[in-house]
Parts: structure tokens; C-alpha cells; sequence
């Protein structure tokens, strides 16, 4: 695929580390204007060294009206990727009303909160604008210990389809992409354990878990023109474990 988003503004939520962080690269490497937001300065800093033409904010999303002013700030933007997620894990009798609120903000809030501004200026001026959110296999499929992290994401896939159906007319695509396992920091503090990890292993048809650049990948495609007909999806990036 010959990609190039010259011209472009592209913000990235969770750029800080992770799946984030290697999609705010790529995304610069297509010469894209690049916003690269997270939380944590630090990391952010480090992003930036590695590429000083990518912009960063430090924002903790959480926050309603300081995510709302943080983002008017950098408007218009032609392309999102809310990506930025948080996994509370544990069993869900234990699991607590604390963990659920931050997980429910962070995962699904944040999305109708950056989305809401970002679409309504592109509305404003009339662009054909692309969202893509990054959902999980944990839409769909019921995962142990992961009851709000599934709820949350189960959560992300309607709010696409929704955002999908209401921001058609405009000529705006929303969809999301879906990953199995990937061995970032979140991907870790689920599955380091060799006997879980090996459990769902065994459930995936292709017999791994996803790399970073995968994933990376299936967003670029969605948020390019080559998927210029496609909104609505929540497209799995998981060697087949929907699929069985
Ligand atoms: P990660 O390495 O833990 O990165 C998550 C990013 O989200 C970090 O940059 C983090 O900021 C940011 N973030 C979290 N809470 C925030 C807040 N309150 N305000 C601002 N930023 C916040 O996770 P990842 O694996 O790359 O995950 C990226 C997305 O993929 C998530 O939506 C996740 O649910 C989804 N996903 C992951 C997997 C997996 O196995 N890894 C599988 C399926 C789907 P800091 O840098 O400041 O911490």
C-alpha cells in the first residue's frame, strides 16, 4: 500500500507507549501532522525525541472539560485514533466501583468526549474525515477476570457502529479495529503468566498473539483512503479467535 497523509492532522490518544506510541511514529513516517496524546509526560518526552515534528500533550483523560479544552487547542483535525485504554483486572466479585468508573471514563467517555469535538469541526468544514477506535477481542468474547474491561470494549464497538451510522451523511467513517493479545505493558499484566497465556494461545488459530506493527497496520488502512467504503466495522486483528 502506497500510504502518504501529507497535509493531514492526525491526533493519536495513548501515544505515550504501546500501540499508541508506534502508530504516532508510523503516522509521522507517512508525513502526517501528528498529536500524540497520553497521560504520563515522560513518555511523551521520549516520543518526542524520537521525532521532533510530532506534537504531544499531556492530558489525563479523565479529566471532561481539560480533555475538551485540550483538544479545541489543536483543531481542525482530519483523522483520530482514539486508542488510549485502560485494563482493570481481577475477578468480578472482587473487582470495585472505582476501577470500573476509571476503566467506563478512560475506555468509552474519553471517545464520546474527543469524538463529539473533533466531528462536530469536521462537520464544520466539510472534510471527509476518518475516526478509528481501538477496541479488543474483549468486545466480543468474554475474557476471565476482564468483566469491565470486556463491558468497556463491548461498549466501543456500539459507540462505533452509532458514531458510524449518525456521522455518514457527513462523510465521516468511524470503525474500529480489534486485537487479540499484544505484548505491550497492558498486554502484559494479563497474560505474562506462561499457563494463561499458553490457554489462550491455544485459542487463537494462527497460533500467536499480534504484533505492535499488525495492529498499526490495520489502522492505517482504515483511516486511509483505501477504505474508502468502509465504516461501521469492527474489524478483528486476532489470527482467527473470533473465528472459532
Ligand atoms: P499501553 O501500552 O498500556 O498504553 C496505553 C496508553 O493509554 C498509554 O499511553 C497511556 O498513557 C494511555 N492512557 C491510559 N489512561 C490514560 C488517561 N487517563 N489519560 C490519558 N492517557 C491515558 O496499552 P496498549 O496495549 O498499547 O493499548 C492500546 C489500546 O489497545 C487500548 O485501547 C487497549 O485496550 C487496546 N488493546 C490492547 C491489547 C493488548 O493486549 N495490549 C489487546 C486488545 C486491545 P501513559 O503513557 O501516560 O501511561
Amino acid at each position: 500500500m502506497n500510504i502518504c497523509f501529507e497535509g493531514k492532522r492526525i491526533l493519536v490518544t495513548g501515544a505515550g507507549q504501546g500501540i499508541g506510541r508506534d502508530l504516532a511514529l508510523r503516522l509521522a513516517k507517512y508525513k502526517g501532522k501528528v498529536f500524540a496524546l497520553s497521560k504520563r509526560l515522560e513518555f511523551l518526552k521520549t516520543l518526542k525525541n524520537e521525532d521532533s515534528t510530532i506534537e504531544i500533550i499531556s492530558v489525563d483523560l479523565v479529566d471532561w472539560n481539560t480533555t475538551r479544552t485540550a483538544i479545541e487547542k489543536i483543531l481542525p483535525i482530519d483523522m483520530l485514533v482514539n486508542n488510549a485504554g485502560v485494563a482493570c483486572l481481577g475477578p468480578f466479585l472482587k473487582l470495585s466501583e472505582k476501577q470500573f468508573d476509571l476503566t467506563m471514563n478512560v475506555n468509552v467517555k474519553a471517545i464520546f468526549n474527543i469524538s463529539q469535538i473533533i466531528s462536530g469541526d469536521m462537520i464544520e468544514r466539510k472534510i471527509h474525515g476518518s475516526i478509528v477506535n481501538v477496541s479488543s477481542q474483549a468486545s466480543v468474547a468474554a475474557l476471565k477476570d476482564h468483566s469491565i474491561y470486556c463491558a468497556s470494549k463491548g461498549a466501543v464497538d456500539m459507540l462505533t457502529k452509532s458514531m458510524a451510522l449518525e456521522l455518514g451523511v457527513y462523510n465521516i467513517r468511524v470503525n474500529s479495529v480489534n486485537p487479540t493479545v499484544v505484548m505491550t505493558a497492558m498486554g502484559r499484566l494479563g497474560w505474562d503468566d506462561p499457563k494463561k497465556s499458553q490457554s489462550m494461545l491455544d485459542k487463537i488459530p494462527l497460533g500467536r498473539f499480534a504484533e505492535v506493527d499488525e495492529v498499526v497496520d490495520a489502522i492505517v488502512y482504515l483511516l486511509s483512503d483505501r477504505s474508502s467504503m468502509i465504516t461501521g466495522v469492527a474489524l478483528p486483528v486476532d489470527g482467527g479467535f473470533l473465528a472459532t
